[in-house]
């Protein structure tokens, strides 16, 4: 059986590692493992181990013969276009023949908010992957499409760009929009839409690792 990353509980398209898992320590080399970069690896016949994203790359290039050499990113803080500070963790996870690097933003000490995606190559030079996701995270951060005015969101101009995530006060049932960073309730999202009412729009669904 081929030997594989298991999924999420609820994977978003293109998602293949497990990063809530909460167990603290690589099975593999014993370090402690960061929020975000533990991944469940394995398959159900032989069972699943623990491991950090070195030891998973390491793994995946070894069983697919890929000259590859981990890199840990260390965190980058950004400003956003009205000059708020955003933290961001990285991680890179060999994917069979490709190598996904992940960028999330991190606050009070959990994934929220901004989250970018750069897919290339299992052999790409990890630096140059970095300074192109580097680049569209600064281009993204650099738009502002929502502005808060005492306490609610409005829609800043007439483009909206956003990613669909999970709400767990919905169980799933309608998406929490992210927006510069902003989590917006789907009702929330309504109401901001209310402004344009009788107007068209258009709706464009890309994957994440696509600059939009
Ligand atoms: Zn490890």
């Amino acid at each position: 059986m081929t030997r594989h990353a298991k999924p999420p509980k609820n994977p978003a398209p293109g998602a293949a590692t497990a990063f809530e898992t909460p167990a603290p320590h690589c099975d593999a080399c014993h370090q402690e493992i960061a929020v975000c970069d533990g991944v469940q690896y394995g398959s159900t016949a032989t069972g699943y181990r623990l491991l950090c994203s070195r030891c998973f790359n390491e793994e995946v290039a070894a069983s697919g013969g890929l000259d590859f050499q981990h890199v840990q990113f260390q965190p980058l803080e950004m400003r956003d276009a009205v000059g708020e500070l955003h933290e961001f963790h990285f991680r890179v996870h060999l994917l069979g023949d490709r190598v996904a690097l992940d960028a999330f933003e991190f606050k009070g000490g959990e994934p929220r908010g901004y989250r970018f995606q750069a897919l290339d190559d299992a052999e790409v030079d990890l630096f140059s992957l970095m300074g192109r996701l580097v680049g569209r995270m600064r281009r993204a951060l650099a738009t502002q499409h929502v502005e808060e005015e005492r306490g609610q969101f409005h829609i800043k101009d007439l483009l909206v760009r956003g990613r669909v995530e999970w709400d767990e006060n919905e169980d799933g049932r309608v998406p929490l929009i992210v927006i510069d960073g902003h989590e917006i309730p789907w009702d929330e999202f309504g109401r901001m839409l209310m402004t344009f009412e009788g107007w068209q729009f258009k709706l464009e669904i890309r994957d994440k690792s696509e600059e939009i």
